[in-house]
């Protein structure tokens, strides 16, 4: 056995990720020689077609696992040697371990989000959850949902082919709930009867400012949730507790999936208090 741990996180663009610090502080806090570093896609000049190839390196300048980020969780898969099964339902992997059985993939984003929200909005109602944003992270947090016991998931997206696609996607793996799909038009006739909302589009990060949907439509009986956490605190989270609503932010989500990506590397139990207050003062 070895104290001593090399981690990865490939993607394009990753160079600013805060999840490596992350790692490394929970893993100087356990007493590991813990290293964490990015490798980026981008910077160098590799296309997101050849993760493959970087999965075999990685594996033979030895390292022990790696994190994958936009836009290789889907392109890993055919890569690897064997999924946990979650990962395999939602058919994105975030966690590679490199084992004695080979490349083992892992989806931290699902758990981590439903850890989060365990953790920040204990006891919220579940009956009727409107999500809005049915991307890569958007389609995580609704298997993650549904798995916390969501009984009426309604899925909307700019683009209603794909709130359409996924949705269908989610009654194949969840044929126990209620999953549809509507259009952002219908906020106003879904939101007043819903116990909450996940938000997961782009809008609100710095780069694209604003909320994604009417803020006029929040009431005190719903919780809110976003998911951007880049800034922490967004327009929709101050609109949402201006309107008395409980709120959940980001942070959660993003620091879950490395504490379930730390625990999977390491077999330690993190501190996810320690990181959660960590990752707030990045
Ligand atoms: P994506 O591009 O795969 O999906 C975004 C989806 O939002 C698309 O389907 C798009 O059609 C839809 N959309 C709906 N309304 C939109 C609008 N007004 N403007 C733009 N798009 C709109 O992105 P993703 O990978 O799913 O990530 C979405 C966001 O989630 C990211 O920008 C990031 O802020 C956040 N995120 C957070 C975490 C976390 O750990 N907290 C993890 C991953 C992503």
């Amino acid at each position: 056995p070895t104290s001593s741990h090399l981690v990865g996180l490939i993607g394009t663009g990753v160079g600013p990720s805060l999840t490596p610090a992350m790692h490394m502080a929970e893993g100087r806090a356990h007493g590991l020689d813990y290293v964490y570093r990015p490798i980026d896609l981008t910077s160098l000049s590799l296309a997101p077609e050849r993760v493959g190839e970087v999965l075999t390196w990685a594996r033979m300048l030895g390292f022990d696992a790696v994190n994958v980020t936009h836009p290789c969780k889907q392109l890993v898969i055919e890569h690897l040697d064997a999924i946990d099964p979650v990962a395999a339902d939602l058919g994105a992997v975030n966690t590679v371990l490199f084992t004695e059985a080979g490349a083992v993939g892992h989806n931290t984003d699902t758990t981590g989000f439903a850890h989060g929200f365990t953790e920040g909005l204990p006891d919220a109602r579940l009956d009727h959850v409107v999500l809005v944003g049915a991307g890569g992270a958007g389609t995580a947090v609704a298997d993650a949902l549904l798995r916390l016991g969501c009984t009426h998931l309604t899925v909307v997206d700019l683009d209603v082919d794909r709130a359409s696609t996924v949705a269908r996607e989610l009654v194949g793996r969840h044929p126990l709930a209620q999953v549809d799909a509507s259009s952002f038009d219908k906020l106003s006739i879904l939101l007043p009867h819903s116990d909450g909302v996940v938000h997961a589009t782009p809008t609100g990060m710095a780069a694209h400012p604003g909320v994604a949907f009417d803020p006029a439509l929040l009431h005190p009986d719903l919780w809110v949730a976003d998911i951007v956490y880049r800034p922490l605190d967004t327009a929709l989270l101050a609109a949402a507790r201006a309107a008395g609503c409980r709120t959940l932010d980001g942070g959660h989500m993003a620091v879950h999936q490395a504490v379930d990506a730390f625990a999977l590397i390491t077999g330690l139990t993190p501190d996810a208090d320690r990181m959660s207050q960590h990752f707030r003062r990045l």
